[in-house]
């Protein structure tokens, strides 16, 4: 139990934290206090009061085989006592069989530089694209193409790779260097078009962006396989492959962000092995420590690895330093994080686990406010509108009163979208890939109940 060092209980905790945190995104509310978690188990969640709650969202879409896992909790200790940090300007084993783990799960021929979160995982790679096509005679294609609605991260790199409006609200400009295309909606394509017609229409954007802008200055294309935090937006097979297509063609490099679609998430390994890409560089965090301690990784595809290799002279190497990234406990960790989630069958659970939830879920599409129902593996998103015709999007205040119901009830979910743009209307689910079907009843009972509630607001 958490130590305040004082007698008091949440209140004092709530008027401490008040005092004394500056939260994640989330604004200071008089009305609203933090929950205040105070332990976790499987995927549950307890407060300081002693209220249980269903993480329907694994924290931030992170934690992947639950909480309370002591596997984990003892693979750091180990490492912690054994060598508790050595830079990986040099090297120590658990980086090093992590990084050939992580191979295998990648299955292809990638090189392993490691850090601590998924944007500076997107940094790393944004810095090896641009530095790879100079060293290979291509000293112009600097500008890196990715997609509104889409999320990179917080850095200033990683957030000018971010198509959200509302996380780039009074911190521009960014750098210019960072251009944009509209994302594969299919729920919002224009009337008459198949979702095949326009998943191509949304790739031949990005190829008339390469051409206009010269590809002889674009270094790469970043993307999720399918976007989660802008809102569950999964495209077609053929949007996919076309991308891929694209970007052989003219020379550009994709760099697939696996930091919510990897490690199980999506009912592969990683979220492209869905769709056969073979992407040049794939970003990964979240899921590879499941969270329990940062951790964030940049796996390079061998032979652009190669061009960095034997440098010849002082600034041809990869000029890049994390000092935390790759944390021997860390990577001992996350190391057992991979192998529990093999000898549990996470990876194939998840899948079961998504078909269901979709499954079930599918009645809501009768609800008046349900527009839309889209997963991707154990990734759930639940489009909400005022009006099915217009597509109209719910108001930011119904969907935060849904998400309060929930919370009621003991069961936490999200919400994504981009409320500058006017989309912030589609509630998120994501448990962790451990859930037992106990969790994911109850998960489904209270959405369901609580959709009824609002079926007439
Ligand atoms: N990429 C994606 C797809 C993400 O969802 C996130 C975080 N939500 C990031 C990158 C950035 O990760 P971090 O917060 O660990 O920097």
């Amino acid at each position: 139990m958490l130590n305040l060092g004082t007698t008091g209980g949440t209140e004092e905790a709530i008027l401490k934290d008040r005092r004394y945190l500056w939260h994640n995104i989330t604004p200071y509310s008089e009305q609203n206090p933090p929950m205040i978690a105070a332990s976790g188990s499987g995927s549950w969640i307890t407060d300081l009061d002693g209220n249980r709650y269903l993480d329907g969202m694994s924290g931030l879409w992170c934690v992947n085989v639950g909480y309370g896992r002591k596997e984990l909790a003892e693979a750091a200790y180990r490492q912690m006592l054994e060598l508790p940090y050595f830079p990986l300007t040099q090297s120590h084993m658990p980086a090093i069989k992590l990084a050939e783990k992580l191979n295998e799960w990648l299955e292809g021929d990638y090189v392993i530089f490691f850090s601590n979160s998924g944007s500076e995982a997107n940094e790393a790679a944004f810095k090896i694209a641009r530095q790879y096509h100079q060293q290979t005679g291509q000293p112009f294609r600097h500008k890196t193409i990715a997609r509104y609605r889409g999320y990179h991260g917080s850095s200033m790199g990683s957030l000018s790779a971010t198509g959200q409006a509302q996380r780039k609200y009074k911190y521009e400009p960014l750098s210019g260097s960072f251009l944009h295309v509209s994302p594969p909606d299919g729920y919002r394509r224009p009337p008459g078009q198949t979702l095949e017609q326009f998943n191509l229409q949304c790739a031949q954007a990005i190829e008339d962006m390469v051409i206009w802008e010269g590809a002889e200055t674009v270094a790469a294309v970043i993307m999720e396989p399918v976007i989660t935090g802008g809102g569950v937006i999964v495209p077609e097979q053929i949007y996919l492959d076309r991308v891929q297509e694209i970007c052989s063609k003219y020379g550009v490099l994709l760099i697939m962000d696996e930091v919510i679609c990897g490690f199980g998430r999506s009912g592969r390994k990683f979220g492209h092995q869905n769709f056969g890409l073979k992407p040049d560089i794939v970003t990964m965090a979240k899921g590879l420590t499941s969270a329990y301690l940062p951790l964030s990784a940049t796996a390079v595809r061998k032979d652009i690895y190669e061009a960095f290799k034997d440098s010849t002279d002082e600034y041809s190497h990869f000029r890049h330093v994390n000092t935390f990234g790759g944390n021997p406990a860390a990577c001992a960790l996350a190391l057992r994080n991979l192998e529990l989630m093999e000898e549990e069958g996470l990876v194939a659970r998840a899948a079961v686990l998504g078909e269901r939830l979709y499954e079930e879920l599918s009645e809501l599409l009768e609800h008046p406010l349900v527009g839309d129902i889209r997963h991707f593996g154990l990734i759930t998103g639940i489009e909400l509108v005022t009006d099915k015709t217009t597509r109209q999007p719910a108001p930011l205040d119904t969907v935060k009163a849904i998400i309060g119901a929930c919370k009621q009830q003991g069961l936490i979910i999200g919400k994504n979208g981009d409320t500058v743009a006017g989309f912030n209307n589609v509630l998120t689910l994501a448990p962790p890939l451990a859930s037992t079907d106990d969790d994911l009843d109850f998960l489904i009972k209270v959405l369901k109940a609580v959709m009824n509630e609002f079926a007439g607001s």
